[in-house]
């Protein structure tokens, strides 16, 4: 079968592309050399298949989509405390050349010129060689690419001819000890790494590497830290698309950064990395065919970070009260069996969903002397839904109640409720069916996770 992604792509490609609004950039000479029809997109998931359409092999300078990435290994060298203090978080609502600093003396975010040219600046170590730097640097984006990627060396001097405004930004940054290089320096490099040659394949990889906490999903290359990614996706959001970024996130809805010389990525958080090039500009810098592509499809995708899907309705999908086998001994002795309510979980769980499950265990009493949390079918849990179900099994223990959690696939991986708190881990409910509770143990048990107090 053909993959109906491949032709949603194709479709949505001819459906974009009538009309010649825009220009190519023209303030660096070379890119207005460029062919103006030229227009591609390709869409990779965080699992690493990748889909295309169009001129996805095409290459173009990565320009101010460098940005992102250049932020991202400035924060994993540096830290975070010195490149705040360097640069701020703030949208500016400027255009991306703008010649502005904020109340403190700082860059108002790392999306525009004065910002990367500060995060340029901060790559590496305070005593490493430009070289190193730009080496760095270019190894980084690389590694978010997956493949080596070069510089193209005519657009590099071609707008090094014409930098004036970067070198003046450079040189009021300098004045204001935000750096201590030569601006000349880091304007050189800034303006190799805008200069690196990409395709829509290559930046839809980069930008699944964001959507996939810092991972490269071809790769499988750590190429930055999740926490890294987390700040430069959130402020590719509110500064990706300079003084439109408003309408971006009201339309599109996904971290995004964009280029002069036509590129446009977005990350969709946990699913998917876009890429599309159209050379042809907006009054912002932004390709048009672009933006428009990435409407389109953020309304028949559905990929608007705000439109999530409703946590699961039903957390938990039935109660069953089991009786614990007893051995021949036992029955002979005329022990009564013990019995077990068993709670069925199911779905990926965050707050609201643990919330579901708290709400439950708090306006119910249980007759039973034992309680199992079935987690068969959980796929996933965040953080905070962890700490909420070992909390209900510490409650449940301090109650008297004998508490286990039947986990075959390890979702809560060494459970420790704390303080009081006991969990028994079993794999199923046979396993349940058989354990012998301490009080009439006699040598086999499950894998008790924490000895807590016992009441
Ligand atoms: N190299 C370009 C510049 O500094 C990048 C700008 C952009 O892509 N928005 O002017």
């Amino acid at each position: 079968m053909k993959s109906m992604v491949t032709d949603y792509l194709d479709e949505v490609l001819e459906d974009v592309r009538p009309g010649d609004r825009g220009a190519p950039a023209s303030y660096i000479p070379e890119l207005a050399n460029v062919d103006p029809e030229r227009f591609g997109v390709s869409l990779a998931t965080i699992d690493g298949k990748v889909y295309g359409s169009g001129d996805t092999e095409t290459e173009f300078t990565i320009q101010s989509i460098a940005k992102p990435f250049v932020y991202a290994l400035a924060l994993e060298d540096r830290g975070f405390r010195d490149v705040l203090k360097r640069v701020s978080v703030e949208p500016s609502g400027e255009a991306f050349n703008e010649v502005s600093l904020d109340e403190e003396g700082r860059p108002l975010n790392p999306m525009i010129n004065a910002g990367a040219l500060t995060t340029h600046s901060l790559v590496g170590g305070d005593d490493w060689t430009q070289g190193q730097r730009l080496q760095r640097i270019i190894d980084g984006l690389s590694a978010f690419a997956g493949r080596r990627l070069q510089v193209d060396e005519r657009v590099c001097g071609s707008e090094l001819d014409h930098a004036h405004r970067n070198l003046s930004i450079a040189h009021m940054l300098r004045s204001y000890d935000i750096f201590p290089q030569d601006p000349r320096v880091i304007v050189e490099g800034y303006t190799r790494s805008c200069s690196l040659l990409v395709s829509t394949r290559d930046l839809a990889i980069m930008a699944a590497t964001l959507a996939n906490k810092g991972i490269n999903p071809i790769t499988g290359e750590k190429v930055v830290s999740g926490r890294v990614v987390r700040q430069v996706l959130s402020v590719m959001t509110t500064c990706g698309m300079y003084d439109a970024a408003g309408d971006w996130v009201t339309q599109v809805g996904i971290p995004a950064k964009s280029g002069v010389a036509g590129g446009l990525i977005g990350a969709l958080p946990g699913q998917i990395g876009v890429a599309t090039f159209s050379p042809r500009l907006d009054e912002h810098g932004n390709s048009v065919r672009g933006v428009r592509l990435f409407e389109r499809m953020s309304r028949d995708m559905g990929i608007h970070l705000m439109e999530v899907p409703p946590s699961v309705q039903t957390v938990i999908r039935n109660t069953t009260v089991l009786v614990q086998d007893l051995t021949d001994d036992e029955k002979s002795q005329g022990v009564k069996p013990q019995k077990i309510k068993v709670y069925s979980i199911q779905g990926s769980l965050r707050f609201a969903g643990a919330e579901k499950i708290v709400r439950e265990f708090s306006s119910t009493t249980i007759k039973e002397p034992a309680v199992a949390l079935d987690l068969t079918d959980v796929h996933a849990l965040d953080g905070v839904a962890r700490r909420m179900i070992l909390e209900v099994a510490r409650r449940l223990t301090l109650d008297g109640k004998r508490v286990y959690l039947i986990d075959p696939a390890d979702v809560i991986p060494k459970p420790d409720p704390g303080d009081g708190g006991q969990v028994i881990v079993v794999q199923d409910r046979a396993e349940l069916r058989a354990h012998q509770p301490e009080k009439r143990k006699k040598g086999k048990k499950g894998k008790s996770a924490k000895k807590g107090k016992k009441k």
